[in-house]
């Protein structure tokens, strides 16, 4: 049944199910439509193995029966095949298992091989359901409450819908990296995740009759943050919410030191700043207390960095978060802050307390989300 099945969701559903879902059989709509993932990108050599493999290209059809193996690599715009060249620069890889795996590490759904230049990109394709049991558990741990692993499967399967109709057209929908989601195939999967991805099976978080951007951020640090301040996005439901739940999370407070010469080449090879480093202060600050931007003191002036873009480029793992105090010692720079991420959107180690204090997935949603609901989509 829709949640909360009002007559705006009902058309929202089928506006949507036209653009999402093609004609399939009941199972495959009950497994969600098709996702595609950029899952590697290499000038080597790959192994794809599984059972029944074929490999099939426009004017290329192989195929092995039993357990076997294929090599394929990149030679000039062609892709070749066990040494030989198959004239295609665009393979498509299946098994009769549909499991398939590149170098001996598995995979759900098949492949497509596609020469990118002088490398390989591999895309894997597969129901939605099927990813989102890949990526949950890479997102945040398994062993989690089973209401915070809801929440987050939730909000996985709208961001990558959102992607989706975003990229549609485009070779792939979603990189299996922090840039999208944490993505490790079927190598990544756990029991607890597939319950939670099944239990929550089609749901999704909408705003009125619009798919939400459901951004998620490891740890808030006491206020989530606005989607305009960070990417200019002004969404109702992702302003910033106070949170009381994330205050003992892995992040809560942490340092990075690191020489002013170090930080100057990574801000330059970004081309966040042209001149000479001399000096990092912040710059403004948003309402939820993280760091606008920062003015980067040179030979040249002061340069202005987006906060997204200088935490790109000195290290998401470096500096967590944009709640920080910054001041030099010496040669050094020194980051005091506390939170993970940007911020935005749901908080994960607020969403793990809130489950651990007996709060639903449904509440947890509606907390970090205000003003969407949820939305039973297939
Ligand atoms: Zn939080």
């Amino acid at each position: 049944m829709p949640i909360p099945g009002t007559p705006q969701s009902l058309g929202f559903f089928f506006v949507l199910a036209a653009a999402c879902l093609a004609p399939a059989p009941l199972l495959a709509v009950e497994q969600g439509p098709i996702l595609r993932i950029a899952i590697v990108r290499t000038s080597k050599p790959v192994v794809v193995g599984g059972d029944t493999v074929v490999v099939s290209g426009k004017d290329f059809v192989d195929t092995q029966p039993g357990k076997g193996v294929f090599e394929f690599r990149v030679k000039g715009d062609s892709l070749l095949v066990q040494g030989e060249d198959s004239g295609q620069s665009q393979l498509r890889v299946s098994s009769a298992a549909g499991q398939l795996t590149i170098n001996r590490k598995s995979w759900r759904g098949e492949l497509e091989l596609l020469v990118q230049g002088r490398e390989m990109l591999i895309i894997n394709s597969l129901p939605l359901e099927g990813y989102l049991k890949g990526v949950v558990g890479s997102e945040i741990p398994p062993n989690w409450p089973m209401e915070s692993l809801k929440a987050q499967a939730v909000a996985a399967r709208t961001f990558a819908l959102r992607r989706r109709m975003e990229r549609e057209g485009q070779p792939f929908h979603v990189e299996a990296t922090v840039d999208d989601q944490v993505y490790g195939g079927a190598a990544s999967e756990h029991e607890r995740v597939s319950e939670a991805v099944d239990a929550t099976r089609g749901e999704v978080i909408a705003h009125g009759r619009e798919l939400a951007s459901s951004f998620f951020t490891a740890c808030c640090g006491g206020e989530t943050e606005s989607a305009r301040e960070v990417w200019g996005q002004d969404l109702p439901y992702a302003r910033g919410v106070p949170c009381k739940w994330c205050g003992d999370c892995a992040r809560s407070s942490w340092n990075y030191r690191v020489p002013m010469a170090e930080l100057e080449r990574s801000l330059r090879k970004a081309r966040l700043i042209l001149g000479r480093l001399k000096e990092l202060q912040p710059g403004g600050m948003t309402s939820s207390g993280r760091w606008a931007d920062l003015e980067a003191r040179t030979d040249r002036g002061v340069e202005r960095i987006p906060l997204d873009k200088f935490r790109r480029a000195a290290g998401y793992s470096k500096v967590f978060s944009g709640r920080f105090t910054v001041h030099q010692e010496g040669a050094f720079v020194v980051f005091r802050g506390s939170g993970s991420g940007h911020g935005v959107g749901l908080c994960q180690a607020g969403a793990r307390n809130m489950a651990v204090n007996g709060k639903s997935y449904r509440q947890i949603l509606k907390h970090y989300y205000p003003g969407a609901n949820l939305f039973q989509m297939y």
